[in-house]
This record gives C-alpha cells, sequence and structure tokens, in this order.
C-alpha cells in the first residue's frame, strides 16, 4: 500500500539534542532521574503481594536501577485466563477506537521521554543518542500501526460478487499472542510487538527480556493509562521458563519473537507439538549481514557508513555490518581509511554525549566476544584492535576489532558486538561473493556502495536479504519508509514497520448474503 495512504501520519520528530535550549534542560531532567528507583510487576499480580522482588542493576556497571518480580510458569494460567477473557471485547471496540488508544499512548510516550530515555541508559546501557532514536522508533510504531488498525479494521472491505451476492471481507483478531522481545531494543521492538498485535484486535502478553523489564513496565503502564486495558496488555517480566510456559500452552494464538535463530527454532517447535489450533509465529532473528564496496564507491562516504553500520550501538543490532567486501584494487586504500577512522572512535560512557562505542550488554556477550577476537587471532588472521580506554576497565566493554577474512564462510556465527570482519573480491567476482552471503541462510541487512547501475541491479535480483541499502548505512530503518525484517535464517518474513505487518497478526473472515 502506498504511504501516501496515510497523508496526516508523520514520524516523531525527536528531540534535537544538537540544539542548547533544548539539550540543556533535557540533561538537567535525565540528572534527576539518575537515582530514581523503579520497579516491574506483572499486570496480572498488580495488587497482590505474591512473588518475591529481585533486584534489576544496570547489566554493565552493577547499579541498582529497581525490582522486578518476575513471573512463574504457574502465573501463565492467571494471565491466560484473563487475556481470554477480555480478547472478544478488545477485538469489537473496532480499528477506529483501537487506533485512538494506540495514538493516546504514542503522546504519553512523548510526554515521558525523559523517564524513557533514562531507562534507555540506565538499564540498557544506551548511549543518549541511541536512546533518542529509540523512543522516536517506539512513537512512530505506535503511530505506524494506529493507522493501520483505523485503515484496515474499521469497517468490512467489499469484494465483487459475480452471482450477484454481497461480499465482505473483515480481518479479526487472532485472539491471545505472546510478544517476547529482546534487550537491545528494550523500547521500540517490545512496543512494536505488542502495538501490532493491539492493532489487529489481539489481547497481549508481553515478555520482556530479563535484563529489561523495567522500561517494559513503564511503557505498560503508560499504554494502561492511554486506555488500553489492563487484561488486555499484560506485562510478564521473567526468564525463559515464562517464555516456554506461554508458547507451551493451547489457548496462544501466536508469538511474535524478536531474538535468536535458535530460540525462534524452539518456540516453532513447542507450538507445534501443542493439542491446540496451529498458532502464527512471527520471528525477526540474526543476521550475518555484508557490505559490497566496488571500486566506483566514494571512499569518504564508505569509510563514513561502515563506522556507523559496524559500531554504533556497540554493534548490537541485528542489522549491523558483520563483513566488508572490497574489491581487491581498491582495499588497502580503503582499510587504510577505514582503520583511520576506526582509530578514532570514542570508547567510554555510553552517557557521554562524544561516546561513539559504549559497553555490550553483559559479561557473558562479552566474553563470547572476546573468546572470538581471540580464536580469530590465533588462527593467524590479521587483527587490528583498540586498546580499551582506562575508565573502561572492569565494565562489560570489548574493544572494537577489525579482522581479515577470507569470505564470510570463514564465520561460523553472528558476533554480535563491535566486531568487522574485512573480505576482499577480484573485479569479475561480485556473482560468487553474493553466492557466499546467501549460502550463510541469513537474509537480513546488505548494503552496496557502486556508483554502477548494473551492479546494483546485479545484486538486487540475486540477493536474499530483506533489507537492501545502496549508497549509505545498512542500520536504523525508518518506521513507514524501510519496513524491516528478514528471510531465511533471520526470521519468517513480517516486516516491522510496513504495510504488511499488522495483517499478519489477523485473521480474515468472509461474510457471503446471496440476495
Ligand atoms: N531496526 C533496527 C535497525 O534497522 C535493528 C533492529 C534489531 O536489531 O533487531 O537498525
Amino acid at each position: 500500500l502506498p504511504v501516501s495512504i496515510y497523508p496526516n501520519r508523520r514520524n516523531s520528530a525527536g528531540i534535537d539534542l544538537a540544539d542548547p535550549l533544548v539539550r540543556e534542560p533535557f540533561l538537567a531532567a535525565l540528572r534527576k532521574l539518575e537515582t530514581r528507583d523503579w520497579a516491574a510487576v506483572p499486570t496480572a499480580l498488580a495488587n497482590t503481594s505474591a512473588g518475591s522482588q529481585g533486584e534489576v542493576r544496570s547489566p554493565q556497571k552493577g547499579t541498582l536501577i529497581g525490582q522486578s518480580l518476575e513471573a512463574t510458569p504457574g502465573d501463565v494460567n492467571l494471565m491466560l485466563a484473563r487475556a481470554e477473557a477480555a480478547q472478544a471485547a478488545w477485538d469489537n471496540l473496532g480499528g477506529e477506537e483501537r487506533a485512538a488508544r494506540l495514538i493516546r499512548a504514542s503522546e504519553r510516550f512523548e510526554a515521558h521521554s525523559a523517564e524513557i530515555i533514562s531507562l534507555c541508559q540506565r538499564e540498557a546501557g544506551k548511549s543518549l543518542t541511541d536512546s533518542v532514536l529509540e523512543l522516536r522508533e517506539a512513537v512512530d510504531f505506535l503511530r505506524y500501526y494506529a493507522c493501520e488498525a483505523r485503515m484496515l479494521f474499521s469497517a468490512p472491505q467489499p469484494l465483487p460478487g459475480p452471482t450477484g451476492e454481497q461480499n465482505l471481507l473483515r480481518l479479526h483478531g487472532r485472539g491471545v499472542f505472546a510478544t517476547i522481545s529482546p534487550w537491545n531494543f528494550p523500547l521500540a521492538i517490545f512496543i512494536g510487538q505488542c502495538a501490532g498485535a493491539l492493532a489487529a484486535g489481539n489481547a497481549v502478553i508481553a515478555k520482556p527480556a530479563e535484563q529489561t523489564p523495567l522500561i517494559a513496565a513503564f511503557a505498560v503502564k503508560l499504554c494502561h493509562e492511554a486506555g488500553i486495558p489492563d487484561d488486555v496488555l499484560q506485562l510478564a517480566p521473567g526468564d525463559g521458563r515464562v517464555g516456554a510456559a506461554l508458547t507451551s500452552d493451547p489457548r496462544i494464538a501466536g508469538v511474535a519473537f524478536t531474538g535468536s535463530t535458535e530460540t525462534a527454532r524452539i518456540i516453532n517447535r513447542t507450538l507445534a507439538a501443542r493439542d491446540a489450533p496451529i498458532a502464527t509465529l512471527i520471528a525477526e532473528t540474526g543476521g550475518q549481514n555484508a557490505l559490497i564496496v566496488d571500486s566506483s564507491a566514494l571512499p569518504e562516504q564508505v569509510t563514513r557508513d561502515v563506522m556507523s553500520s559496524a559500531f554504533q550501538s556497540a554493534g548490537q543490532r541485528c542489522s549491523a555490518l558483520r563483513v566488508l567486501y572490497i574489491q581487491d584494487d581498491v582495499a588497502d586504500s580503503m582499510i587504510e581509511m577505514v582503520r583511520g577512522a576506526f582509530e578514532t572512535l570514542v570508547i567510554g560512557d555510553p552517557a557521554d554525549l562524544a561516546t561513539d562505542v559504549g559497553p555490550v550488554i553483559d559479561a557473558e556477550a562479552k566474553a563470547s566476544l572476546d573468546e572470538h577476537v581471540g580464536a580469530m587471532r590465533a588462527s593467524g588472521r590479521k587483527v587490528w584492535q583498540r586498546e580499551l580506554p582506562p575508565e573502561c576497565a572492569g565494565g562489560t566493554f570489548v574493544a572494537p576489532a577489525i579482522i581479515e577474512v577470507s569470505s564470510i564462510a570463514d564465520l561460523q556465527k553472528e558476533n554480535f558486538g563491535p566486531i568487522l570482519h574485512v573480505a576482499r573480491f577480484q573485479a569479475g567476482e561480485l556473482e560468487q561473493v553474493i553466492e557466499a552471503i546467501n549460502a550463510t541462510g541469513y537474509g537480513l541487512t546488505l548494503g552496496l556502495h557502486s556508483r554502477i547501475d548494473a551492479t546494483r541491479r546485479l545484486v538486487e535480483s540475486r540477493a536474499r536479504a530483506g533489507n537492501f541499502y545502496v549508497n549509505r548505512n545498512q542500520i536504523g530503518a525508518v518506521v513507514g519508509s524501510q519496513p524491516f525484517g528478514g528471510e531465511g535464517l533471520s526470521g519468517t518474513g513480517p516486516k516491522a514497520g510496513g504495510p504488511n505487518y499488522v495483517v499478519r497478526f489477523a485473521t480474515e473472515r468472509v461474510t457471503t448474503i446471496d440476495t
């Protein structure tokens, strides 16, 4: 559907940190929130004394941010009973009214931007810039899916009847959705999944990542204040056992999941093994994302885009660049320029506006990334690695690295951190490069820097990637403009922030009336 179908929809303007008149009061508001204590409680257990509170600490610094009452598998029954009882009324409310409440939620998100950004920084270790972008994306998801609800779910769509009967196509929610979201976008992906399912008329039980329950709890609170009923959107903080209890329950009609390919497979098996109606799985999983640079590319532009694609958010985006393929003729000079920029990346506290690369999410992630760099070095590959500045000692920082490889096939797994691999290819080998990228089985983002139209057309026609970016960076898909999601090992195909996303959460019914 053409985007012009939403003439009144505008993406969130965000917060202009470049303007001191905006920035200074905003930073002052953030400072006031530095010691605020937060709490997450399963919605179904609010107002009860059940369960014991666990502490939520910054995964990087260990400082206390709040308390989380984790749901247990035993709580899932109560949650589902409430959600099931509430879903039909939510579905029958219709697209127009559901849209109004999602829009109201987006307004509450903007009104509480300081709390949200503070939580993004403290609970997930995000930089200020990334936190501002995250809030924008969350607001955009709410508004975009509200437009979808209004457009697709307000009235039945009449279809032609060749024999004179009347045909009406209606979209409805499927029932109760479980949403399972990751820590790397603890607000935007969390709320995007919820909003997609809610827009279509489903009730939602939302399990945030274990590392980030507090920001999810705050988002759910704002949605409740906006008129989304407590039983229709329920928070279920907890570990994998809660996810397993939800996905194995026959009352779950669908699951929206973002995380590892392995976990998506487990969810798929669990859903299939139930003695229950067949459930929908909307999965967005990993990537092994490449960027192809040929000798017609502009080196400065390549350098800038490689830095943001590989190192922004400390490389902790599904979309991030992992393997840079450079045409051999220009490889030495291009690598030299990329290395020059790499050497000047500022590594440090994400709260500092000057920081380019912050910490990774936790000690486990750090250990796995450090081990990868060590193994690559031990196998004799050329590795350039930054020294961590002294103030990073003791934190979960990974020293950014660039590693030479001969092909993307040298990598066994996705390395979710600030590590870039570089490979060379000869003029004339482009098709083999595309084949090697496709052969990983992943298909999320792919970049190309080239001024040659035929090259772009060739890559576009052969590559199996959900998001293909030409002559720009390959992160930061914009809601409504770059619907985001991959295929193959990268997911089941739905594109978040696109015109075909919300319908994936719906069931279609047709009424035919003979006159
Ligand atoms: N949508 C994000 C981007 O385009 C990535 C989402 C993710 O990491 O899951 O950068």
